[in-house]
């Protein structure tokens, strides 16, 4: 008996086994905790594999947004029927860690989120995102019916449960609401599910992480829309 905790010791005592003990302490201490709800409120740098989903569609090839600026993040969210999911996004990387703590705290106040994958599962066209009540961020396209960049293309804006939260403009005295089948969500006297209002706790969440809303805005509403500057 005395021979083997010799030999054990001997064995600690090991330069190589020492080492290999640290990095096991180290591992646990370190990795084990990112297995759980750590682990499920991600993000990475755009890898191989998500580039050849967005190439050439959210990101196109005159796309002046850097790669290396963008995330990829991946969170869990409560649906309509309270069920949890898998959400996914891109966004730019300065706001990366401020989606993961509201998304984060959305979750844990179960709060509903319609559907949370890229737009390019929608050949990222907008219109077609929004109809699906698809809750996404960095798209590398105009502002609807202009000419000019949005802040989508940096991936510095997010559209939250847009088919319920329309974008709401006027035209020569005529109201435009995107996307088709939202104009009685226009109506935000109304009450109906997932509509974003100042009392919202999505509104709240990133109105304290310094986004500013579409919402607020005063010659058109964008009621999904926070970004920041
Ligand atoms: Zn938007």
């Amino acid at each position: 008996m005395q021979k083997t905790d010799k030999s054990l010791l001997s064995l600690f005592k090991c330069k190589e086994m020492k080492r290999l003990l640290f990095f096991w302490i180290y591992g646990l201490f370190f990795f084990v905790p990112m297995s759980g709800q750590e682990a499920s409120f991600c993000q990475t740098v755009i890898t191989d594999s998500v580039f050849s989903r967005i190439n050439g569609v959210s990101y196109p090839e005159h796309c002046t947004t850097l790669l290396s600026d963008l995330r990829y993040l991946q969170v869990l969210h409560y649906n309509m029927e309270g069920e949890v999911c898998k959400g996914e996004l891109i966004c730019h990387h300065s706001i990366a860690d401020d989606l993961l703590a509201i998304f984060k705290e959305l979750y844990q106040a179960k709060y509903p989120i319609g559907r949370m994958v890229l737009v390019d599962e929608y050949d990222a066209d907008d219109e077609a995102s929004m109809q699906a009540n698809n809750t996404s961020a960095f798209n590398y396209r105009y502002i609807s019916g202009t000419r000019r960049l949005s802040k989508h293309s940096q991936g510095l804006a997010i559209d939250i449960n847009p088919l319920y939260n329309p974008y709401v403009r006027w035209r020569n005295g005529k109201r435009i609401v995107s996307p088709k089948g939202a104009e009685k969500y226009a109506d935000r006297s109304l009450s109906f599910p997932y509509k974003i209002t100042r009392d919202d706790l999505c509104y709240k969440l990133f109105k304290k992480y310094g986004f500013t809303w579409g919402g607020d805005w005063k010659n058109s509403k964008d009621y999904q829309h926070f970004e920041k500057k």
